[in-house]
Protein backbone atom coordinates (compact mmCIF):
# COMPACT_ATOMS: atom_id res chain seq x y z
CA UNK A 1 0.00 0.00 0.00
CA UNK A 2 1.27 3.50 -0.45
CA UNK A 3 3.29 4.73 2.48
CA UNK A 4 2.17 8.25 1.90
CA UNK A 5 -1.65 7.77 2.75
CA UNK A 6 -0.78 5.72 5.71
CA UNK A 7 -1.19 6.76 9.51
CA UNK A 8 1.84 6.02 11.84
CA UNK A 9 0.12 2.80 13.12
CA UNK A 10 -0.57 1.73 9.81
CA UNK A 11 2.77 1.76 9.21
CA UNK A 12 3.88 0.06 12.17
CA UNK A 13 1.03 -2.70 11.29
CA UNK A 14 2.86 -2.86 8.16
CA UNK A 15 6.36 -2.89 9.34
CA UNK A 16 4.85 -5.72 11.46
CA UNK A 17 4.18 -7.81 8.60
CA UNK A 18 7.00 -7.15 6.55
CA UNK A 19 8.79 -8.98 9.48
CA UNK A 20 6.62 -11.47 9.13
CA UNK A 21 7.45 -12.01 5.76
CA UNK A 22 11.17 -12.04 6.06
CA UNK A 23 10.75 -14.58 8.38
CA UNK A 24 9.38 -16.96 6.05
CA UNK A 25 11.83 -19.52 5.39
CA UNK A 26 12.99 -20.13 2.23
CA UNK A 27 13.06 -23.62 2.05
CA UNK A 28 9.57 -23.50 3.56
CA UNK A 29 8.56 -21.88 -0.20
CA UNK A 30 10.68 -23.89 -2.05
CA UNK A 31 9.10 -27.48 -0.60
CA UNK A 32 5.69 -26.53 -1.02
CA UNK A 33 6.40 -25.43 -4.27
CA UNK A 34 8.25 -29.51 -4.95
CA UNK A 35 5.43 -30.59 -2.50
CA UNK A 36 7.15 -32.23 -0.35
CA UNK A 37 4.85 -30.36 2.55
CA UNK A 38 1.27 -30.17 1.96
CA UNK A 39 -0.12 -27.93 5.17
CA UNK A 40 2.42 -25.25 6.35
CA UNK A 41 1.54 -25.82 10.32
CA UNK A 42 4.05 -23.82 11.51
CA UNK A 43 3.92 -20.74 9.08
CA UNK A 44 -0.05 -20.28 10.82
CA UNK A 45 1.61 -20.83 14.02
CA UNK A 46 4.01 -18.13 13.82
CA UNK A 47 1.44 -15.51 12.13
CA UNK A 48 -1.03 -16.34 15.23
CA UNK A 49 2.10 -15.96 17.57
CA UNK A 50 2.49 -12.44 15.65
CA UNK A 51 -1.04 -11.95 16.32
CA UNK A 52 -1.17 -11.63 12.39
CA UNK A 53 -4.36 -13.42 11.29
CA UNK A 54 -7.62 -11.83 11.42
CA UNK A 55 -6.92 -8.02 10.81
CA UNK A 56 -10.54 -7.63 10.29
CA UNK A 57 -11.95 -9.57 13.39
CA UNK A 58 -12.93 -7.80 17.16
CA UNK A 59 -9.50 -8.20 19.31
CA UNK A 60 -12.23 -10.04 21.63
CA UNK A 61 -11.28 -13.03 19.68
CA UNK A 62 -7.57 -12.73 18.93
CA UNK A 63 -8.16 -10.03 15.97
CA UNK A 64 -6.97 -7.30 15.71
CA UNK A 65 -10.76 -4.56 15.24
CA UNK A 66 -8.56 -3.19 12.45
CA UNK A 67 -10.44 -2.17 8.97
CA UNK A 68 -10.58 -3.14 5.46
CA UNK A 69 -7.95 -0.71 4.70
CA UNK A 70 -5.73 -2.23 7.41
CA UNK A 71 -6.14 -5.44 6.13
CA UNK A 72 -5.58 -4.47 2.65
CA UNK A 73 -1.67 -2.94 4.20
CA UNK A 74 -1.45 -6.40 5.59
CA UNK A 75 -2.49 -8.61 2.52
CA UNK A 76 -0.36 -6.69 0.48
CA UNK A 77 2.76 -7.86 2.65
CA UNK A 78 1.78 -11.60 3.58
CA UNK A 79 1.59 -11.64 -0.53
CA UNK A 80 4.97 -11.02 -0.90
CA UNK A 81 6.44 -14.27 0.11
CA UNK A 82 4.04 -16.67 -1.48
CA UNK A 83 0.75 -17.04 -3.04
CA UNK A 84 0.09 -20.46 -1.07
CA UNK A 85 0.25 -19.16 2.55
CA UNK A 86 -1.10 -16.00 1.44
CA UNK A 87 -4.15 -17.98 0.64
CA UNK A 88 -3.99 -20.14 3.38
CA UNK A 89 -3.80 -17.15 5.29
CA UNK A 90 -6.63 -15.65 3.64
CA UNK A 91 -8.99 -18.29 3.76
CA UNK A 92 -8.88 -19.16 7.76
CA UNK A 93 -8.61 -16.00 9.22
CA UNK A 94 -9.91 -13.65 7.06
CA UNK A 95 -13.00 -15.60 5.23
CA UNK A 96 -14.30 -18.24 7.69
CA UNK A 97 -13.38 -16.43 10.65
CA UNK A 98 -15.65 -13.34 9.42
CA UNK A 99 -18.46 -15.58 8.58
CA UNK A 100 -18.21 -17.05 12.17
CA UNK A 101 -17.95 -13.78 13.81
CA UNK A 102 -21.29 -12.23 11.48
CA UNK A 103 -24.00 -15.28 11.47
CA UNK A 104 -22.18 -17.72 13.89
CA UNK A 105 -23.42 -18.52 17.54
CA UNK A 106 -20.77 -17.45 20.33
CA UNK A 107 -20.10 -20.95 21.05
CA UNK A 108 -18.70 -21.52 17.49
CA UNK A 109 -16.78 -18.26 18.23
CA UNK A 110 -15.15 -19.78 21.36
CA UNK A 111 -14.94 -22.93 19.76
CA UNK A 112 -12.84 -21.96 16.15
CA UNK A 113 -12.40 -18.60 16.41
CA UNK A 114 -9.96 -17.72 19.01
CA UNK A 115 -7.58 -20.97 18.59
CA UNK A 116 -7.53 -20.52 14.98
CA UNK A 117 -6.57 -16.58 15.36
CA UNK A 118 -3.98 -18.56 17.31
CA UNK A 119 -2.66 -20.65 14.59
CA UNK A 120 -3.69 -23.41 16.55
CA UNK A 121 -6.62 -24.91 14.00
CA UNK A 122 -7.68 -24.09 10.65
CA UNK A 123 -10.84 -23.75 8.74
CA UNK A 124 -11.18 -23.96 5.29
CA UNK A 125 -14.26 -23.02 2.81
CA UNK A 126 -16.08 -25.78 0.72
CA UNK A 127 -18.06 -23.89 -1.70
CA UNK A 128 -16.82 -25.28 -5.21
CA UNK A 129 -18.00 -28.87 -5.98
CA UNK A 130 -17.29 -31.26 -8.86
CA UNK A 131 -20.36 -30.47 -10.68
CA UNK A 132 -19.46 -26.87 -10.62
CA UNK A 133 -17.93 -23.43 -8.51
CA UNK A 134 -19.91 -20.85 -10.52
CA UNK A 135 -22.88 -22.03 -9.95
CA UNK A 136 -23.37 -21.59 -5.91
CA UNK A 137 -27.31 -22.15 -6.43
CA UNK A 138 -26.42 -25.65 -8.02
CA UNK A 139 -24.49 -27.13 -5.01
CA UNK A 140 -25.67 -30.63 -4.28
CA UNK A 141 -24.26 -32.05 -1.36
CA UNK A 142 -26.98 -32.47 0.78
CA UNK A 143 -28.02 -32.19 4.77
CA UNK A 144 -31.06 -34.10 6.07
CA UNK A 145 -32.60 -33.27 9.09
CA UNK A 146 -32.46 -36.33 11.95
CA UNK A 147 -33.90 -35.09 15.34
CA UNK A 148 -31.73 -32.00 16.39
CA UNK A 149 -29.15 -33.21 14.35
CA UNK A 150 -28.21 -32.65 10.86
CA UNK A 151 -26.93 -35.54 8.12
CA UNK A 152 -24.38 -34.69 5.19
CA UNK A 153 -23.36 -36.22 2.31
CA UNK A 154 -21.74 -34.59 -0.47
CA UNK A 155 -18.38 -33.83 -2.10
CA UNK A 156 -16.45 -30.85 -2.85
CA UNK A 157 -13.21 -29.43 -4.22
CA UNK A 158 -10.30 -27.90 -5.19
CA UNK A 159 -10.36 -26.55 -1.38
CA UNK A 160 -7.52 -24.39 0.17
CA UNK A 161 -6.13 -25.88 3.32
CA UNK A 162 -8.32 -29.09 3.19
CA UNK A 163 -5.18 -31.41 4.60
CA UNK A 164 -5.04 -29.38 7.22
CA UNK A 165 -8.50 -28.55 7.95
CA UNK A 166 -9.68 -28.82 11.58
CA UNK A 167 -13.09 -27.51 10.52
CA UNK A 168 -15.02 -26.84 7.15
CA UNK A 169 -17.52 -24.42 6.11
CA UNK A 170 -19.57 -26.55 4.20
CA UNK A 171 -22.64 -25.38 2.13
CA UNK A 172 -25.26 -28.20 1.90
CA UNK A 173 -29.06 -28.24 0.51
CA UNK A 174 -31.49 -27.95 3.22
CA UNK A 175 -34.39 -27.43 1.40
CA UNK A 176 -34.31 -28.37 -2.20
CA UNK A 177 -38.02 -27.48 -3.66
CA UNK A 178 -37.12 -23.92 -1.42
CA UNK A 179 -36.37 -20.70 -4.22
CA UNK A 180 -32.70 -20.56 -4.55
CA UNK A 181 -32.27 -18.32 -2.21
CA UNK A 182 -33.53 -19.89 0.72
CA UNK A 183 -32.42 -23.79 0.41
CA UNK A 184 -28.84 -23.56 1.52
CA UNK A 185 -27.38 -23.82 4.96
CA UNK A 186 -23.66 -22.95 5.81
CA UNK A 187 -22.46 -25.34 8.17
CA UNK A 188 -19.22 -25.79 10.40
CA UNK A 189 -18.03 -28.68 10.28
CA UNK A 190 -15.49 -30.53 12.15
CA UNK A 191 -13.28 -33.34 10.70
CA UNK A 192 -14.90 -36.32 12.40
CA UNK A 193 -16.12 -39.25 11.56
CA UNK A 194 -17.06 -39.40 7.83
CA UNK A 195 -14.97 -36.73 6.85
CA UNK A 196 -12.33 -37.39 4.12
CA UNK A 197 -9.84 -34.92 2.07
CA UNK A 198 -7.60 -36.44 -0.36
CA UNK A 199 -4.75 -34.44 -1.93
CA UNK A 200 -4.93 -35.11 -5.43
CA UNK A 201 -4.10 -32.05 -7.42
CA UNK A 202 -1.14 -31.68 -9.73
CA UNK A 203 -1.42 -27.78 -9.50
CA UNK A 204 0.27 -25.42 -11.70
CA UNK A 205 1.32 -23.10 -9.43
CA UNK A 206 0.07 -22.47 -5.58
CA UNK A 207 1.12 -25.63 -4.31
CA UNK A 208 1.60 -27.26 -0.89
CA UNK A 209 -1.28 -25.11 1.02
CA UNK A 210 -3.36 -28.90 0.75
CA UNK A 211 -5.82 -28.00 -1.63
CA UNK A 212 -8.20 -31.53 -2.25
CA UNK A 213 -11.38 -32.96 -2.27
CA UNK A 214 -13.05 -32.78 0.76
CA UNK A 215 -15.77 -35.79 1.20
CA UNK A 216 -18.88 -35.92 3.45
CA UNK A 217 -20.56 -39.32 3.68
CA UNK A 218 -23.13 -39.57 6.26
CA UNK A 219 -21.54 -36.84 8.55
CA UNK A 220 -23.54 -36.13 11.84
CA UNK A 221 -23.48 -32.78 13.04
CA UNK A 222 -25.71 -30.41 15.63
CA UNK A 223 -28.06 -27.96 13.98
CA UNK A 224 -26.00 -25.03 16.17
CA UNK A 225 -23.20 -25.94 13.89
CA UNK A 226 -25.41 -23.90 10.71
CA UNK A 227 -23.95 -20.32 10.54
CA UNK A 228 -27.22 -18.07 10.20
CA UNK A 229 -29.31 -20.54 10.73
CA UNK A 230 -30.70 -23.48 8.39
CA UNK A 231 -31.40 -21.91 5.17
CA UNK A 232 -29.62 -19.12 5.72
CA UNK A 233 -26.49 -19.68 3.98
CA UNK A 234 -27.22 -17.21 0.86
CA UNK A 235 -26.43 -14.38 2.97
CA UNK A 236 -23.22 -15.98 4.79
CA UNK A 237 -22.41 -16.75 0.93
CA UNK A 238 -22.80 -12.94 0.27
CA UNK A 239 -20.94 -11.37 2.64
CA UNK A 240 -17.95 -13.95 1.98
CA UNK A 241 -17.41 -12.74 -1.57
CA UNK A 242 -15.87 -9.64 -0.21
CA UNK A 243 -13.40 -10.80 1.48
CA UNK A 244 -12.73 -13.27 -0.76
CA UNK A 245 -12.11 -10.55 -3.12
CA UNK A 246 -10.78 -8.06 -1.50
CA UNK A 247 -8.41 -10.07 0.07
CA UNK A 248 -7.32 -11.95 -2.95
CA UNK A 249 -6.85 -8.17 -4.54
CA UNK A 250 -4.69 -7.28 -1.55
CA UNK A 251 -2.13 -9.87 -1.61
CA UNK A 252 -1.84 -10.09 -5.52
CA UNK A 253 -0.56 -6.71 -5.23
CA UNK A 254 2.13 -7.85 -3.18
CA UNK A 255 2.46 -11.43 -4.79
CA UNK A 256 3.34 -10.01 -7.84
CA UNK A 257 5.57 -7.00 -6.55
CA UNK A 258 8.60 -9.06 -6.55
CA UNK A 259 8.68 -9.91 -9.77
CA UNK A 260 9.33 -5.74 -10.43
CA UNK A 261 11.79 -6.02 -8.02
CA UNK A 262 13.65 -8.46 -9.34
CA UNK A 263 12.85 -7.21 -13.55
CA UNK A 264 14.11 -3.52 -12.21
CA UNK A 265 17.39 -5.06 -10.37
CA UNK A 266 18.36 -7.77 -13.78
CA UNK A 267 17.61 -4.86 -16.36
CA UNK A 268 20.11 -2.41 -14.66
CA UNK A 269 22.71 -5.33 -14.38
CA UNK A 270 22.28 -7.01 -17.33
CA UNK A 271 24.37 -5.57 -20.54
CA UNK A 272 23.88 -6.43 -23.99
CA UNK A 273 25.44 -4.06 -26.84
CA UNK A 274 27.73 -2.50 -24.41
CA UNK A 275 25.11 -1.35 -22.06
CA UNK A 276 22.66 -2.18 -19.25
CA UNK A 277 19.55 -3.33 -20.93
CA UNK A 278 16.67 -0.83 -19.29
CA UNK A 279 18.38 1.47 -21.69
CA UNK A 280 16.42 -0.02 -24.12
CA UNK A 281 12.87 1.56 -24.53
CA UNK A 282 11.59 -1.85 -25.34
CA UNK A 283 12.98 -3.19 -21.53
CA UNK A 284 12.52 -0.26 -19.69
CA UNK A 285 8.86 0.75 -20.52
CA UNK A 286 7.81 -2.77 -20.14
CA UNK A 287 9.46 -2.36 -16.56
CA UNK A 288 8.00 1.61 -16.32
CA UNK A 289 4.42 0.06 -17.19
CA UNK A 290 4.97 -2.23 -14.40
CA UNK A 291 5.28 -0.08 -11.59
CA UNK A 292 2.66 2.07 -13.39
CA UNK A 293 0.28 -0.70 -12.93
CA UNK A 294 1.07 -2.16 -9.54
CA UNK A 295 0.76 1.48 -8.30
CA UNK A 296 -2.84 1.42 -10.27
CA UNK A 297 -3.79 -2.22 -8.76
CA UNK A 298 -2.79 -0.70 -5.43
CA UNK A 299 -4.98 2.76 -5.81
CA UNK A 300 -7.78 0.55 -6.77
CA UNK A 301 -7.59 -1.87 -3.95
CA UNK A 302 -7.45 1.12 -1.49
CA UNK A 303 -10.59 2.98 -2.85
CA UNK A 304 -12.44 -0.47 -2.71
CA UNK A 305 -11.03 -0.59 0.74
CA UNK A 306 -12.21 2.73 1.78
CA UNK A 307 -15.97 2.22 -0.02
CA UNK A 308 -15.80 -0.96 2.33
CA UNK A 309 -14.87 0.32 5.16
CA UNK A 310 -17.12 3.83 4.88
CA UNK A 311 -20.52 2.17 5.71
CA UNK A 312 -21.81 4.59 3.68
CA UNK A 313 -21.45 2.75 -0.01
CA UNK A 314 -24.43 0.94 -0.88
CA UNK A 315 -24.07 -2.73 -0.77
CA UNK A 316 -24.25 -3.06 -4.87
CA UNK A 317 -21.98 -0.68 -5.56
CA UNK A 318 -19.42 -2.19 -2.88
CA UNK A 319 -20.44 -5.66 -4.30
CA UNK A 320 -19.03 -3.81 -8.00
CA UNK A 321 -16.29 -2.57 -7.01
CA UNK A 322 -15.04 -5.51 -5.45
CA UNK A 323 -15.27 -7.37 -8.46
CA UNK A 324 -13.93 -4.98 -10.54
CA UNK A 325 -10.98 -4.70 -8.17
CA UNK A 326 -10.72 -8.45 -7.91
CA UNK A 327 -10.68 -8.46 -11.85
CA UNK A 328 -8.44 -5.95 -12.38
CA UNK A 329 -5.55 -6.57 -9.86
CA UNK A 330 -5.67 -10.59 -11.45
CA UNK A 331 -5.64 -9.16 -15.07
CA UNK A 332 -2.90 -6.88 -14.36
CA UNK A 333 -0.50 -8.77 -12.30
CA UNK A 334 -0.43 -11.52 -15.08
CA UNK A 335 0.35 -8.45 -17.34
CA UNK A 336 3.05 -7.40 -15.23
CA UNK A 337 4.23 -10.82 -13.97
CA UNK A 338 4.45 -11.62 -18.29
CA UNK A 339 6.56 -8.67 -18.92
CA UNK A 340 8.67 -9.08 -16.10
CA UNK A 341 9.53 -12.59 -16.99
CA UNK A 342 9.89 -11.28 -20.39
CA UNK A 343 12.78 -8.81 -19.87
CA UNK A 344 15.02 -11.38 -18.06
CA UNK A 345 15.27 -13.35 -21.16
CA UNK A 346 15.79 -16.99 -21.28
CA UNK A 347 16.75 -17.04 -17.20
CA UNK A 348 13.90 -15.50 -16.34
CA UNK A 349 11.90 -18.90 -17.74
CA UNK A 350 13.79 -21.07 -15.37
CA UNK A 351 14.21 -21.50 -11.52
CA UNK A 352 16.66 -19.27 -11.23
CA UNK A 353 15.05 -16.65 -10.28
CA UNK A 354 11.20 -16.77 -8.99
CA UNK A 355 9.66 -15.10 -11.36
CA UNK A 356 8.46 -18.65 -12.81
CA UNK A 357 6.89 -19.35 -9.91
CA UNK A 358 5.00 -15.85 -9.50
CA UNK A 359 3.30 -16.49 -12.63
CA UNK A 360 2.50 -20.06 -12.00
CA UNK A 361 1.09 -19.03 -8.49
CA UNK A 362 -0.81 -15.71 -9.52
CA UNK A 363 -2.38 -17.22 -12.17
CA UNK A 364 -4.69 -18.90 -9.78
CA UNK A 365 -5.84 -14.86 -8.91
CA UNK A 366 -8.13 -14.96 -12.50
CA UNK A 367 -10.15 -18.21 -11.61
CA UNK A 368 -10.62 -18.86 -7.61
CA UNK A 369 -13.03 -16.52 -5.40
CA UNK A 370 -15.29 -16.61 -8.27
CA UNK A 371 -13.54 -16.84 -12.06
CA UNK A 372 -13.04 -13.58 -13.43
CA UNK A 373 -16.49 -13.94 -15.91
CA UNK A 374 -18.31 -13.76 -12.81
CA UNK A 375 -16.86 -10.91 -11.87
CA UNK A 376 -17.67 -9.41 -15.16
CA UNK A 377 -21.17 -10.45 -15.25
CA UNK A 378 -21.34 -9.06 -11.25
CA UNK A 379 -20.76 -5.79 -12.61
CA UNK A 380 -22.14 -5.32 -15.75
CA UNK A 381 -25.51 -6.01 -13.17
CA UNK A 382 -24.41 -3.99 -10.99
CA UNK A 383 -23.22 -0.78 -13.34
CA UNK A 384 -27.00 -1.11 -15.25
CA UNK A 385 -29.05 -0.87 -11.51
CA UNK A 386 -26.55 2.11 -10.43
CA UNK A 387 -26.85 3.64 -13.87
CA UNK A 388 -30.63 3.60 -13.94
CA UNK A 389 -31.40 4.77 -10.59
CA UNK A 390 -28.52 7.84 -11.51
CA UNK A 391 -30.66 8.73 -14.59
CA UNK A 392 -33.72 8.32 -12.58
CA UNK A 393 -32.63 10.53 -10.15
CA UNK A 394 -31.05 13.51 -12.89
CA UNK A 395 -28.45 13.39 -10.90
CA UNK A 396 -25.68 14.29 -13.66
CA UNK A 397 -25.72 16.29 -16.93
CA UNK A 398 -27.77 15.11 -20.11
CA UNK A 399 -24.97 14.38 -22.26
CA UNK A 400 -26.97 13.14 -25.08
CA UNK A 401 -28.21 16.37 -25.99
CA UNK A 402 -24.25 17.39 -26.55
CA UNK A 403 -24.39 16.62 -29.94
CA UNK A 404 -25.49 18.86 -33.17
CA UNK A 405 -28.29 16.80 -34.19
CA UNK A 406 -29.11 15.56 -30.81
CA UNK A 407 -32.47 16.53 -32.11
CA UNK A 408 -33.23 13.98 -34.92
CA UNK A 409 -35.23 12.22 -32.69
CA UNK A 410 -36.26 10.10 -35.67
CA UNK A 411 -32.28 9.05 -36.30
CA UNK A 412 -32.61 7.64 -32.84
CA UNK A 413 -33.78 4.02 -33.84
CA UNK A 414 -33.65 1.24 -30.78
CA UNK A 415 -36.00 -1.54 -32.14
C1 LIG B 1 -5.96 -23.91 -6.50
C2 LIG B 1 -7.40 -23.67 -6.31
C3 LIG B 1 -7.86 -23.35 -5.04
C4 LIG B 1 -9.23 -23.18 -4.81
N1 LIG B 1 -9.69 -22.95 -3.53
C5 LIG B 1 -11.01 -23.07 -3.26
C6 LIG B 1 -11.49 -23.12 -1.92
O1 LIG B 1 -10.73 -23.01 -0.96
N2 LIG B 1 -12.81 -23.31 -1.71
C7 LIG B 1 -13.70 -23.45 -2.75
O2 LIG B 1 -14.89 -23.61 -2.49
N3 LIG B 1 -13.27 -23.38 -4.04
C8 LIG B 1 -11.96 -23.21 -4.32
N4 LIG B 1 -11.51 -23.20 -5.61
C9 LIG B 1 -12.46 -23.36 -6.68
C10 LIG B 1 -12.64 -22.14 -7.56
O3 LIG B 1 -13.23 -21.09 -6.83
C11 LIG B 1 -13.47 -22.60 -8.76
O4 LIG B 1 -12.62 -23.42 -9.55
C12 LIG B 1 -14.03 -21.46 -9.57
O5 LIG B 1 -15.01 -20.76 -8.84
C13 LIG B 1 -14.67 -21.96 -10.87
O6 LIG B 1 -15.49 -23.08 -10.68
P1 LIG B 1 -15.29 -24.37 -11.60
O7 LIG B 1 -13.86 -24.75 -11.54
O8 LIG B 1 -16.25 -25.39 -11.18
O9 LIG B 1 -15.59 -23.87 -13.06
P2 LIG B 1 -17.04 -23.70 -13.72
O10 LIG B 1 -17.96 -23.05 -12.76
O11 LIG B 1 -17.44 -24.99 -14.31
O12 LIG B 1 -16.68 -22.68 -14.88
C14 LIG B 1 -16.00 -23.08 -16.07
C15 LIG B 1 -15.88 -21.87 -16.99
O13 LIG B 1 -17.20 -21.40 -17.33
C16 LIG B 1 -17.31 -20.02 -16.99
N5 LIG B 1 -18.67 -19.74 -16.52
C17 LIG B 1 -19.45 -20.49 -15.71
N6 LIG B 1 -20.61 -19.89 -15.48
C18 LIG B 1 -20.58 -18.72 -16.15
C19 LIG B 1 -21.50 -17.63 -16.31
N7 LIG B 1 -22.69 -17.61 -15.69
N8 LIG B 1 -21.14 -16.60 -17.10
C20 LIG B 1 -19.92 -16.59 -17.72
N9 LIG B 1 -19.02 -17.59 -17.62
C21 LIG B 1 -19.35 -18.63 -16.83
C22 LIG B 1 -16.30 -19.80 -15.88
O14 LIG B 1 -15.91 -18.43 -15.81
C23 LIG B 1 -15.16 -20.69 -16.34
O15 LIG B 1 -14.37 -20.01 -17.28
C24 LIG B 1 -10.13 -23.29 -5.88
C25 LIG B 1 -9.66 -23.56 -7.17
C26 LIG B 1 -8.32 -23.78 -7.38
C27 LIG B 1 -7.85 -24.13 -8.76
Amino acid sequence: MFDFIMTEEQKKLRDEARAFTKWVPRELILEMDAEKIQFPHEYLKEAGRRNLLGTRIPKAYGGRGLKWVDAGIVGEEIGVASYSLACLHGVGADLVCDAIINFGSEELKQEIVVPLLKGELYAAEGLTEPRGGSDFFGTTTRAVKDGDDWILNGQKRFVVGAEGADWFLIYALTDPDAPAHQRLTAFMVPRIAGVESKYIYGLMGVRGGGAGRVILEDVRIPGRFALNGINGGFDVFLSMMIPERLGTSAMTVGSVRPALEIATQYTSKRKAFGQAIRNFQAVGFKVADSALQLDAMRSMVYSTCLAADSGQVSSGRVRRMVSQTKKFTSETAWEIVNNCMQVLGGIGYTDVYPIERILRDIRLSMIWVGTNEIMQSIIQTEWYKEYKQMSAAQETRDVEQDSRNADQIEEKVYE
